[in-house]
């Protein structure tokens, strides 16, 4: 048992929190929104009044906020100093490279262990316990960090030092952003081309054309059974998620000179959709825009 501060109780962090009281740790919880707090305690979280108040004497602390602000806000007022010497500090949000790094480092004048820890896997996945971390941290703390992210886990995979948990993440999702744009393209030319959905699925599933926004994600509906496309693009990961992480990922080519002209397209698309009105909608709603669907 581990006494764990959990800050950041929304869709993800709601969710994680709860895996790991579960699993039998002490979990005090703070957010912002009284709402999430409520939810938390209904799940078996003691409720904080403050993020310090849930820091003070944590063994760990996990971040699960927006973005890079809010994780640089709450480390530089709530967490560093504030928890105990020795507390393992983890940040799970999805947050530029920058920030990652720039927390790292005060975490480590203060003397804290800390890890970025970006997660794969969405709400579903954070309420099953089937996430992905990509965990940036120094390769003697690994192990530490694997056994508390377990409860929430179906991998734990250290991708280097600090920071590159994150540029993982981004990565990742920038070509997760750019085979969905693909894979619609391709349904959106094949019914202009009379080729019947179904014959196609099955053909390209067995060809080079396959990958996952294809085979696990169809964007067209009827084909896999667990698609949001069969739920009118309701849930899943929203227009508006992609298009954040397609951001961090502009941002951090921007910075290190990398050429990463699809990943701007891609998302130049998604904020075009974004902006007629479908950020709530699940990513593979893009088949919509390129069909002229509005
Ligand atoms: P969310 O908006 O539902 O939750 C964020 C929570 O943080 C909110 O409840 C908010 O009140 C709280 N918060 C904000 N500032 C705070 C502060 N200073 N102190 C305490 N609480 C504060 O977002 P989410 O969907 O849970 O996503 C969290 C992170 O996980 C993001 O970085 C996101 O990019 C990433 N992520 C989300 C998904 C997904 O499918 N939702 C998937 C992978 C990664």
């Amino acid at each position: 048992m581990t006494r764990i501060a959990f800050i950041g109780l929304g869709n993800m962090g709601g969710g994680m929190a709860a895996r790991l009281v579960g699993a039998g740790h002490e979990v005090t919880a703070f957010d912002l929104s009284a709402a999430a707090l409520e939810r938390a305690e209904a799940r078996g979280c003691t409720p904080a009044a403050s993020a310090r108040d849930a820091v003070a004497g944590a063994e760990a602390v996990i971040t699960m906020l927006p973005a890079g602000p809010h994780v640089r806000a709450v480390y530089a007022a709530d967490v560093l100093g504030v928890a105990p010497a020795g507390a393992l500090l983890i940040d799970g949000s999805t947050i530029d490279v920058e920030s990652a790094r720039h927390v790292a480092g005060e975490a480590a004048a203060a003397g804290y262990v800390f890890a970025d820890a970006p997660v794969s896997g969405g709400t579903a996945g954070a309420e099953a316990g089937t996430l992905a971390f990509m965990v940036g941290c120094d390769e003697a703390a690994f192990a530490r960090i694997e056994a508390l992210l377990a409860p929430m886990a179906r991998a734990v995979l250290r991708a280097g030092d600090h920071g590159a948990g994150q540029a993982a993440k981004i990565c990742n999702n920038m070509l997760l952003g750019i085979s969905m744009i693909g894979a619609c393209e391709a349904f959106a030319l094949a019914e202009r081309l009379g080729l019947e959905a179904d014959r196609f699925f099955d053909i390209a599933s067995k060809s080079s054309g396959q990958c996952w926004s294809l085979t696990s994600y169809s964007p067209w509906p009827g084909l896999v059974e667990t698609a949001p496309s069969n739920r009118d693009y309701e849930g899943g990961f929203a227009v508006a998620m992609m298009l954040k992480d397609l951001k961090l990922a502009q941002a951090a080519a921007a910075a290190s000179g990398a050429s990463t002209p699809l990943g701007g397209q891609a998302e130049a698309l998604y904020a075009l959709w974004e902006r007629q009105g479908n950020g709530g909608r699940d990513f593979s709603s893009m088949l919509q825009f390129l069909r002229g669907e509005t």
